[in-house]
């Protein structure tokens, strides 16, 4: 793989940026054995994940929405992160280097990311339905299975709800301004991401607006692989490992 002139060239950018903006998707969880949406183990009973996504859904049945995120946070609760994570982590450690997820996982985190900017925010957080007055904005709830569901706000007897952005829903503006200063960079890297959800998906041709190389690393062509610079076809565990040995050949001191 390490012979494949694209991923040279793309290693070579790499090795250079001085700031550096990684986007990763579901797929980047994927051989942590987490389902992504659109793929293989994306239907839960007979539903679509987009159909229980969303406000409405959980408007209608926040104990069917709840039993979705309860076997979620079981699955990822029995994963580690992988190779891929790995190494953003320890890419996480250049100066001028911003990590935004689409993934509500936590396996960036889990792996040594630091300043994971959420987009989508977390299944391990919570806050209380209607803002009531006595919660904090959200909080960590890290109990698997959860014992009942929908779970009880502890501070005014109604119904806590998944601190995750649902399709429909806006983005935290501090971590969208965050997401949005980290395209104007060198290089900007989509990784894993079927680069369909907006407005995340917009980053990217945001990036490359303002003049960075952009990349994409993905199994499959995404609707963006034709408006970017480069678009890697392969496993992101396995093309990141083999950057990361290339870029660390092309800083290494001469013998
Ligand atoms: P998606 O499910 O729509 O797309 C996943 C993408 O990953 C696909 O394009 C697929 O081709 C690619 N992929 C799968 N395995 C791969 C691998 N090994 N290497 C490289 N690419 C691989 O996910 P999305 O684009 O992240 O967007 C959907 C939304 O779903 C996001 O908001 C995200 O937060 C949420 N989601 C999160 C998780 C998670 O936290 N792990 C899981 C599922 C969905
Ligand atoms: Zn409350």
């Amino acid at each position: 793989m390490e012979s494949d002139p694209q991923l040279r060239a793309l290693a070579a950018r790499l090795a250079a940026a001085g700031r550096l903006s990684v986007l990763t998707g579901a797929g980047v969880s994927a051989a942590s054995g987490v389902p992504t949406f659109r793929g293989e183990g994306g239907l839960w009973r007979t539903f679509r994940a987009e159909d229980l996504a969303t406000p409405e859904a959980f408007a209608r049945n926040p104990r069917l929405v709840w039993e979705w995120y309860d076997w979620r946070r079981q699955i990822v609760a029995a994963c580690a992160p992988n190779a891929a994570h790995q190494v953003l982590a320890r890419w996480g450690r250049r100066p001028g280097f911003t990590l935004v997820t689409q993934n509500v996982d936590g396996l960036h985190e889990l792996a040594g990311s630091p300043d994971v900017a959420r987009f989508h925010g977390s299944i391990w957080e919570v806050r209380c339905r209607d803002w009531c007055a006595g919660s904090p904005p959200s909080w960590t709830d890290r109990t698997v299975p959860l014992p009942v569901l929908p779970p009880p706000c502890p501070h005014c007897g109604g119904i806590v709800r998944p601190n995750v952005v649902w399709f429909g829903e806006t983005i935290d503006p501090r971590v969208f301004a965050r997401a949005l200063a980290a395209t104007s960079c060198d290089v900007f890297l989509t990784v894993g991401t079927s680069a369909l959800v907006y407005p995340a998906a917009g980053l990217v041709h945001e990036a490359s607006r303002q003049g960075a190389f952009t990349a994409e690393i993905n199994i499959e062509r995404t609707p963006a692989s034709d408006a970017l610079d480069l678009a890697l076809q392969g496993k992101v565990e396995e093309v990141l490992v083999a950057l990361d040995r290339l870029m660390e050949a092309a800083t290494a001191p001469e013998p």
